[in-house]
């Protein structure tokens, strides 16, 4: 059996990004990877600007003679550009407006007494005080978003704060979804004796729309070698990667297994992880007159154990990674959390297990307590995954590894 570590890295190191990239505005930028770094054209802010409503004031005029009461010589409402201050004088200013030149203190008008256009300070600001100089946040030229960001409501923010009206994106990972199983039913359809609902379906589908992918659904594929073989031929041409869930494991008697090994290549991992274990990793040929904007000749196959809580945890630590390294993404491990176990476990596992936790008001992890992989309650229940390593029996107060779904499910 590989450990997970082992499994992830083999996985990971087939993973390039795919190429295709596209100018799109930044409105519509949400969730898409950055194919190339976005560099500000300008300072931000770009000019010296009050914090403040307040004066403006040169601070030499202050400590030179003592003295605190000025002439108004100017009013700078945000917007204006100012003439330079004349020594001896100060301007009326107002927040986000621009210091004039000459100018190297804004005092708040809280500290100060007007009478006529004449301003009395009651404080000897420092030179600086509330002016935010120009550049402080962004310099012209720097970087503010390297490629391979994915962009968040924030970024967007930031790339219109420069003027970025358009972004240079990767274009979307096409994924095709099928799902095996004589027993699946859809959600609407009566459940006949021994039948389940096809419930894999929505939870992967909506994996994969969050993490920005285009997916095609072909549903349920009848359990036929002819009409698996069908699909994923028509699959191979159009897509990166071909995802299935269900037959992955030994002694199976599935054809999601022969029809991609008679279709392309296939490796079947046994994978010491709890939920999960089966996965299976290859590739279907493409046809080569038909072979896309990408540059392989194959298209990624990923096959997912069945059961709904092991499609889901290895969706999230092996499928999420590789499918964001595709869409271009640099880094992408979720970062851990070092949180108390309010519970104890008594039973080690020989196994890594992913058990699902929440964090309760205490700030330490409460377990839930069925854990069966056949279980999905438990995944909407939880906060996250507690990363238990092999052979490890966990005890109350101590310090265990957690994978919050808010790193994962984005
Ligand atoms: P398998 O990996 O095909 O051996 O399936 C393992 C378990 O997961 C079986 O109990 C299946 O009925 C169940 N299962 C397989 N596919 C799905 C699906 N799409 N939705 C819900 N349960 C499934
Ligand atoms: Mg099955």
């Amino acid at each position: 059996m590989l450990s997970t570590a082992e499994a992830l890295a083999t996985l990971l190191s087939a993973a390039s990004p795919i190429t295709g990239t596209e100018s799109i505005p930044t409105l519509e930028a949400l969730n898409r990877v950055l194919s190339a770094d976005v560099t500000s054209p300008l300072d931000v802010p770009p000019m010296n600007t009050s914090s403040m409503d307040g004066y403006a004031i040169r601070t030499e005029d202050l400590t030179a003679n003592g003295n605190r009461l000025l002439p108004v010589s100017q009013r700078i409402p945000a917007g204006h550009a100012p003439e330079p201050l004349k020594p001896g004088t100060a301007a009326r200013i107002f927040t986000g407006a621009t210091v004039p030149p000459g100018a190297d203190a804004i005092v708040m008008q809280e500290q100060t007494e007007t009478s006529d256009n004449e301003v009395t300070l009651l404080h000897s600001p420092a030179p600086g005080e509330w002016i935010t100089a120009q550049g402080a946040d962004i310099r012209s030229g720097s970087i503010i978003l390297p490629a391979g960001t994915r962009l968040t409501p924030q970024a967007l923010g930031l790339a219109a704060s420069v003027g970025c009206a358009e972004l240079q994106v990767r274009r979307r990972v096409k994924v095709a979804v099928f799902f095996t199983g004589d027993e699946l039913t859809m959600p609407g359809e009566p459940l006949k004796p021994g039948a389940i609902y096809n419930s894999n379906r929505f939870t992967l589908r909506g994996l994969l729309e969050k993490l920005g992918c285009d997916v095609t659904d072909y549903g349920i594929v009848p359990d036929k070698l002819d009409a698996t073989r069908a699909t994923l031929r028509e699959a191979a041409q159009a897509h990166d990667l071909i995802l299935t869930c269900g037959g992955v494991s030994v002694g199976e008697e599935d054809h999601v297994k022969p029809a991609v090994e008679a279709e392309g290549r296939l490796s079947m991992w046994q994978i010491a992880m709890k939920p999960g274990k089966p996965l299976a990793f290859g590739a279907v040929r493409r046809a080569a007159q038909q072979a896309d904007a990408a540059s392989s000749d194959e298209t990624f196959f990923i096959g997912l154990p069945g059961n709904p809580v092991s499609s889901f945890a290895t969706f999230l630590l092996f499928v999420r990674p590789f499918v964001l390294l595709l869409a271009g993404m640099r880094t992408v491990a979720p970062r851990v959390l070092s949180l108390r176990a309010d519970f104890t476990q008594k039973k080690a596992d020989r196994r890594n297990e992913f058990l699902r936790a929440r964090i309760n008001a205490a700030g330490g992890l409460d377990l839930f307590p069925n854990q069966s992989s056949a279980v999905l309650t438990s995944t909407v229940w939880g906060d996250g995954l507690i990363d238990n390593p092999p052979n490890h029996a966990i005890s109350v107060g101590e310090t265990v590894r957690f994978i919050p779904f808010s790193e994962l499910l984005n």
